[in-house]
């Protein structure tokens, strides 16, 4: 092991004191040693990225020159993509497959398309006031953003948000998840040889719990984008009210698959394994619980539950891998009492629930692919995001009754609908209380739509022009025209 992941701040890699072993989730084994930010670290990173608003070039730069800064992030991206998906492989568990094809290149797309769009979505508006006056509404950058970011898809989520808060002019201060910090040192280092201003974007790694606080609660941030759980959120949220500062909340969700009569069978038999197995379940957009009308009840069931005990666990490096490891052990064992707590009570394990004999994989932190039919709507895995490949299978009668069952839960970030009739789907689709809802097809994510949730699952978008107009703020200028300056101010006092 000697791949080392220092911080970047002020445009300096740098090393601390503090150090922390990263883990192949596959193995167990030590890959890379992380050094952690302690609060000077961060008091650095703030001061960079506060001086580099404040008195650097980036935030007077044209938007030309913005734009092929942030275009120069894709290229480099696309350079290095083969070892980026090494790399996120390596740290997350995450199948190979998935990095190559999905999340590497996505992370590319995301810095090209904004590169290319921001300078339409950040167009002023003048607008015709009544009286002598003439007045123009215009988006700015915010200020100082600090993005914190979650080890389900540490690249592709950093991506996010630093390609719409950079294009909007902002400076950043990023902050991975200290189980996954390796790509986003990548990132870094990729940034660093774009020739972006010193201070512009930092990257600073220690336990949520050790810098969180001292991240949100300083003055001199004026945003946060957060992604990440309910609960982390909840606190996120109470250190940033010390400042009243702007806040983009992406949490956790329970999102729910509705599967109608009419659909072809294998088609969604197929498309649900993918939306509640794909990273092992650990995706926010999970799809895990599937309601299932009665009509195909059993033949869904049955055909499910052959096909997710054919999918194939492996080292996450290797090609053929379908389900790869858990983030760590600890995660694993979380999943395993939402089970066993589920199982108490009633609920029936119709495949997995229990960790695979396989000799190659005992080092690993994977875990089988577990359906589980038969719990109540009261039980905590039934409310709650459990993060791992378990999903709960019920049946439903009439389409009022699969709405309601959907909106049941305090989450409401995403959901499907399988049906052939796509009058009835789209009819449901504007009652369902979630920020997506996908008709006949799962997760897909387009840099043109604003992604994000409702109720616990949070506030704000990411992506698009809503996305990238979060990272700004409005301001009015407004001139006035008349000759004499407007009775009511200039004769108030009658001087
Ligand atoms: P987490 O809440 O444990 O951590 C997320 C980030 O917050 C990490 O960088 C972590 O270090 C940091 N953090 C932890 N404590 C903190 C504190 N006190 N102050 C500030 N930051 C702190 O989440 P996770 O386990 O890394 O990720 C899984 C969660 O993320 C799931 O709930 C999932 O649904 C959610 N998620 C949501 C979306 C979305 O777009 N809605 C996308 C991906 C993941």
């Amino acid at each position: 092991m000697n791949l080392k992941c220092p911080l970047y701040i002020n445009g300096q890699f740098i090393e601390t004191a503090e150090k922390q072993n990263i883990i192949n989730p596959s193995t167990g084994k030590v890959i890379a040693e992380s050094s952690h930010a302690s609060v000077k670290e961060v008091e650095l990173a703030i001061s960079a990225a506060r001086e580099a608003f404040d008195h650097g070039p980036w935030p007077h730069f044209s938007l030309a020159e913005r734009k092929e800064f942030i275009s120069k992030i894709a290229q480099g991206i696309l350079a290095n993509a083969g070892e980026l998906a090494q790399l996120e492989t390596h740290n997350t568990g995450k199948p190979i497959k998935e990095t190559t094809f999905m999340d590497i290149p996505s992370s590319a797309k995301t810095f090209e398309f904004m590169a290319d769009n921001f300078a339409a979505y950040l167009h002023n508006e003048k607008v015709n006031i009544p009286e002598d006056a003439q007045a123009k509404i215009v988006s700015e950058a915010i200020g100082v953003v600090v993005l914190i970011v979650p080890w389900n898809y540490p690249l592709l989520i950093a991506c996010w948000k630093l390609a719409s808060a950079l294009a909007a002019g902002n400076t950043v201060i990023l902050k991975p998840s200290s189980l996954t910090p390796l790509t986003a040192l990548e990132l870094a280092k990729i940034i660093h040889q774009a020739g972006f201003p010193a201070g512009v974007v930092n990257v600073i790694n220690a336990t949520g719990a050790k810098i969180g606080e001292h991240l949100c609660a300083d003055k001199r941030v004026d945003m946060v984008s957060f992604t990440g759980s309910n609960e982390t959120g909840k606190q996120v949220l109470q250190y940033s009210s010390k400042n009243v500062k702007k806040l983009i909340m992406e949490l956790g969700g329970k999102s729910a698959n509705l599967i109608f009569n009419d659909v072809d069978l294998d088609v969604a038999v197929n498309s649900s394994l993918t939306s509640i197995f794909l990273n092992q379940g650990q995706m926010c957009t999970a799809m895990s619980r599937i309601f299932v009308q009665e009509g195909i009840y059993d033949n869904f069931l049955a055909s499910f539950i052959e096909k997710a005990k054919r999918i194939k666990l492996g080292l996450a490096d290797n090609f053929e891998t379908q389900m790869g490891p858990l983030i760590t052990d600890a995660q694993r064992k979380k999943v395993i009492a939402y089970i066993d707590k589920a199982k108490a009570e009633g609920g029936q394990v119709l495949c997995g629930g229990k960790i695979p004999e396989d000799a190659e994989l005992k080092n690993g932190y994977f875990f089988e692919p577990t359906v589980l039919v038969d719990v109540g709507a009261h039980l905590h895995i039934a409310k709650e995001e459990v993060f791992g490949p378990v999903v709960l299978v019920h049946k439903f009668s009439s389409p009022d009754e699969a709405v309601a069952l959907a909106n049941s839960v305090d989450f409401g970030l995403a959901a499907c609908i399988w049906s052939k009739d796509l009058s009835l789907a789209q009819d449901l689709a504007k009652k369902i209380n979630a920020g997506t809802v996908w008709i006949n097809t799962y997760g897909m994510f387009y840099n043109q739509l604003p992604y994000g949730g409702f109720k616990q699952s949070g506030f704000g978008k990411e992506l698009g022009r809503h996305g990238f107009l979060e990272y700004t703020r409005l301001k009015n200028i407004i001139i006035d025209q008349s000759q004499a300056g407007k009775p009511l101010v200039n004769y108030w006092y009658g001087f």
